[in-house]
C-alpha cells in the first residue's frame, strides 16, 4: 500500500512544509509502517530523511527543524517489491543528468523487468531493490529538459498501480496511473488570512497569505491538517503544484478507472471519502447487506477490532440484534495484515486482542471482520472468543473470499497462501473452528458502494485484471534483488 502525501505551504516559515508533509503523513500511518521519510526543497536543494521505523520514531523533533524548505514530500511504505531495508525506505532521490527528483510511490509497477531493461540495457546500478527505484531513475535519466516532460515520456512506459508525489526543485507533482488504482487526492490550505489573520496563531504561519496546495492518498490527511478537499487527481493526470500559483493539469493518458476495491473495504480510514462516499458509510452499509445475505440467530454482533466495526455496526442494524465491543484492541500494536512474516503475524493477534470476558461469556456470537487472507488471524480469534466462554462463533466477512493475489500495491501474497485459493467455505468454517461463515458477494459490495462494477478493481476476488500481469507471480516481491545484487557484483 503506502501512504503519500505532497505539499507546497503558502507561509515563509521555511521548516512549515516538512512538518506539515509529517503532520499529513501522521494520518496516513496505517497504509504502511516499515519506514518513513520526508524530501523537501527550498527552490535550489532537494534534501531527504528516511528510515525504517513507524512515522513518530522516524521523523521527531530532531529532525524536522534541519529539512528546511516551502516545497516537500513524505511517504510510509508497506512493502509490495523489495524486502525492508534502509535502500528500500522512500522517498528515493536521484541526482540525473538534468535534474535531481525525489519520489514517493503508492502501488505496484508489474512491468518492472522491463523497466530495468529499458534502463541503459539492465546495466544500470541501483541503489535499492524496488519499482520505485527503477521508476526514480528511469525519471532522473529521461533527456526531456523538465520534470513534467520527462513524465509524459516515459510514464506510458510504465505499467502497474502509481499514485505519486514527486518532488523537484521548484515543484511538487502529483500522478496517478490510468486506472487510478491507488487514491490521490488535492486540497488547498488556507492561507492566515482565512484562518483569521496572523494574530490567529494558526497551523499555516503568519507572514504570507498565499493560499497553498497539497496530495494526499486519502481525504482524512486533509482534515488533519487543516486543508480543504478540491478534488481526486483524474487516473492518467499529472498535477502540478507550485508556490502562489494554481495548481496546473496535464494528461498523459486516458482515464480508464479501476480503484483498488479493497481501498473502500477495508485499507482506507473510515473517515476518508472516496468516489463521493464516506468509507465508514459504505462499510456500515456493507454488513446491512451481510445481515441480508448471512442471516443467523445469535445473542450479539460484535466486530474484529477496530477495522469490523462499521460492517458490525451495520449487521446490528439490519438484524435487530444487539451490538457489544466483545474484544479489546492494544492501539499500540501494529495491523497483523501487513506483518512481514507468519510467525510475527501469529504472536501479532495475541499482542494485539484480549476477549472481554463479561461480553463474550456463555453467549452465541456473530463475529465482524472485513477480509479473511491467511485464515490464521481469524483461527485464532475464534480460538480466543471459545476459551473465554463464548457458546457459539458465526464468522462473517463483509468482503467476498480473496481468491487471486494482488498486483497492484496489497503484498496478499502468492495463491497458495490465500486460504480461500486452496479450500472450499466449509473447509474454511473448519479451518477456523467456527459455527458459520459467511461472506459477503460482489454483488453485495456493489449494492453497499451504490456505484457500477466497472468502476472498480474486484481482481483479488474474481481474477480479473485490469492490467496484465506478464512475469512469474511467485517471485515479484523480491525480483529486482537478484538483477540488482548481479550488477552490484559486476
Ligand atoms: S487485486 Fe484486489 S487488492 Fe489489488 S487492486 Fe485489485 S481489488 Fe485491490
Amino acid at each position: 500500500m503506502c501512504g503519500v502525501f505532497g505539499v507546497v505551504t503558502p507561509s515563509a516559515e521555511p521548516t512549515e512544509a516538512a512538518a506539515v508533509a509529517t503532520l499529513g503523513l501522521f494520518a496516513l500511518q496505517h497504509r504502511g509502517q516499515e519506514s518513513a521519510g520526508v524530501a523537501v526543497s527550498d527552490g535550489e536543494q532537494l534534501m531527504l530523511y528516511k528510515d525504517l521505523g513507524m512515522i513518530s520514531s522516524v521523523l521527531d523533533e530532531r529532525r524536522l527543524p534541519s529539512l528546511r524548505g516551502n516545497l516537500a514530500i513524505a511517504h510510509c511504505r508497506y512493502s509490495t517489491t523489495g524486502s525492508t531495508v534502509w535502500e528500500n525506505a522512500q522517498p528515493t532521490y536521484r541526482q540525473g543528468p538534468r535534474r535531481a527528483i525525489a519520489i514517493g510511490h503508492n502501488g505496484n509497477l508489474v512491468n518492472t523487468r522491463e523497466l530495468l531493461t529499458q534502463l541503459t540495457g539492465g546495466r544500470a546500478r541501483l541503489p535499492a531493490s524496488t519499482d520505485t527505484e527503477l521508476l526514480t531513475a528511469l525519471l532522473a535519466d529521461e533527456p526531456a529538459t523538465d520534470t513534467v516532460q520527462a513524465l509524459i515520456q516515459v510514464l506510458p512506459r510504465v505499467h502497474g498501480a502509481f499514485s505519486l508525489v514527486i518532488l523537484d526543485q521548484r515543484r511538487v507533482i502529483g500522478v496517478r496511473d490510468p486506472h487510478g488504482f491507488r487514491p490521490l487526492v488535492l486540497g488547498k490550505v488556507p492561507g492566515p488570512s482565512q484562518l483569521g489573520g496572523p494574530s490567529d496563531g494558526g497551523l499555516w504561519g503568519t507572514d504570507d497569505a498565499d493560499v497553498g496546495w497539497c496530495l494526499s492518498s486519502e481525504t482524512a490527511a486533509l482534515d488533519i491538517v487543516g486543508a480543504e478537499y478540491v478534488r481526486d487527481v483524474e487516473p492518467g493526470e499529472i498535477v502540478i503544484l507550485e508556490r502562489g500559483v494554481p495548481p496546473r493539469s496535464v494528461r498523459y493518458a486516458a482515464a480508464d478507472p479501476k480503484l483498488c476495491v479493497f481501498e473502500l473495504i477495508y485499507f482506507a480510514r473510515p473517515d476518508s471519502y472516496m468516489e463521493g462516499r464516506n468509507l465508514y458509510e459504505v462499510r456500515r452499509r456493507m454488513g446491512e447487506q451481510l445481515a441480508l445475505e448471512h442471516p443467523v440467530d445469535a445473542d450479539l454482533v460484535m466486530p474484529v477490532p477496530d477495522t469490523g466495526a462499521p460492517a458490525a455496526a451495520g449487521y446490528a442494524e439490519a438484524s435487530g440484534l444487539p451490538y457489544r465491543e466483545g474484544m479489546y484492541r492494544n492501539r499500540y500494536a501494529g495491523r497483523t495484515f501487513i506483518q512481514p512474516s507468519a510467525g510475527l503475524r501469529h504472536r501479532g493477534v495475541t499482542i494485539k486482542l484480549n476477549p472481554l470476558r463479561e461480553v463474550v461469556n456463555g453467549k452465541r456470537l456473530i463475529v465482524v471482520d472485513d477480509s479473511i487472507v491467511r485464515g490464521t488471524t481469524t483461527k485464532r480469534i475464534v480460538e480466543l472468543l471459545r476459551k473465554a466462554g463464548a457458546r457459539e462463533v458465526h464468522v462473517r466477512i463483509s468482503a467476498p473470499p480473496i481468491y487471486h493475489p494482488c498486483f497492484y500495491g496489497i503484498d496478499t501474497s502468492i495463491e497458495t497462501e490465500l486460504i480461500a485459493s486452496t479450500h472450499t467455505e466449509a473447509q474454511i468454517e473448519t479451518f477456523i473452528g467456527a459455527d458459520s461463515l459467511g461472506y459477503l458477494s460482489i454483488r453485495g459490495v456493489l449494492a453497499a458502494l451504490d456505484l457500477p462494477y466497472d468502476r472498480f478493481c474486484f481482481a483479488c476476488f474474481d481474477g480479473n485484471y485490469p492490467v496484465p500481469v506478464p512475469y512469474d507471480a511467485a517471485n515479484r516481491k523480491f525480483m529486482l534483488e537478484e538483477p540488482v545484487a548481479a550488477v552490484t557484483r559486476g
